[in-house]
């Protein structure tokens, strides 16, 4: 099983420290943002100790692609109203592909993004001219996975449909890919406890081969709510069952699983959430002993 958790990647350690953080919780993956999830400021990955993280990583037989980097949640290339929103997607844009390079990754997620005050379809537009408009300057070898979004707000990337809407158009194919988070798609209308469905609607839209990376999360909210409040594995509405057997389904068995579900009284419940996932077995009270209600 390819499964790991968001991981924190700060000083003094850094990469060392994010990969060192995941083998801890005994993951096979991991997902690190370049700095603060809520603002672009950023090292030179010179100093991010990726050199180490590396050696590390390869020492317990684990890939870079199962090494995932997350944009931070400000870049907004579906926002066609303020000037200084798009000039930041585009160029943290770029300069993120290059660190992620460096590093050695080769995936980046990237929410698609939200129409803000236009609408859904101006909104789509944007983001297809402003992620063609970086073409040539993106590093090469690294594929942007757009996530499919709950739709809370003005959200883009809701649906396949609008999804395949943005691949469809983009110049380069072939640097794109898809993130699907099961709260998200739960959030958004899907139906998680029918993940073969779920693979069937994805494969007709857009092609099971685009799907990259799982963030792989139970939802505090019903079906349909379009509120994206993630919830620990097995504690919310789409349940233990359904998100074990997104873990074990064959279709998807190459595609990294990362859990971004919420800490539990400032404790990661990771190491208990992959060991619950991989044995199959679901003991809510592991998680309740961590404070959980
Ligand atoms: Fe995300
Ligand atoms: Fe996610
Ligand atoms: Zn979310």
């Amino acid at each position: 099983m390819i499964i790991g958790s968001h991981v924190s990647m700060s000083a003094p350690e850094f990469v060392l420290g994010s990969v060192k953080e995941a083998l801890s919780y005994h993951e096979t993956a991991l997902m690190l943002y370049t700095g603060a999830p809520q603002n672009t400021k950023r090292k030179p990955v010179e100093e991010l100790r990726v050199e180490e993280a590396r050696a590390l990583l390869s020492e317990h037989g684990i890939p870079m692609d199962h090494l995932i980097v997350h944009a931070p949640y400000i870049i907004n290339p579906a926002n066609s109203v303020k000037p200084e929103v798009m000039e930041l997607a585009r160029t943290f844009l770029i300069e993120e592909t290059h660190r992620v390079k460096a590093i050695g990754a080769s995936f980046l997620v990237l929410h698609p993004g939200s129409y803000t005050t236009t609408d859904p379809d101006t909104g789509i537009a944007t983001e297809i001219c402003q992620l063609n408009e970086l073409e040539g300057e993106l590093a090469d070898h690294v594929v942007i996975c757009l996530e499919t979004m709950a739709g809370k707000g003005s959200e883009i990337g809701t649906s396949f449909e609008q999804l395949e809407t943005i691949l469809s158009s983009l110049t380069n194919p072939d640097r794109y890919g898809v993130c699907l988070d099961t709260c998200h798609i739960n959030d958004a209308g899907y139906d998680v406890r029918d993940f073969d469905g779920v693979l069937d609607a994805f494969d007709e839209r857009i092609g099971l081969n685009k799907l990259k990376v799982i963030h792989l999360n139970d939802s505090k909210n019903p079906k349909g709510a379009r509120k994206d409040r993630h919830e620990n594995i097995g504690f919310g509405t789409i349940g233990f069952d359904a998100l074990h057997a997104v873990a074990v389904n064959k279709r998807v068995e190459a595609v990294p699983k990362i859990l971004e579900t919420p800490w539990v009284k400032g404790t990661a419940p990771y190491g208990i959430e992959i060991e619950m996932l991989e044995t199959g077995v679901f003991e809510p009270e592991r998680i309740k002993a961590l404070g959980h209600e």
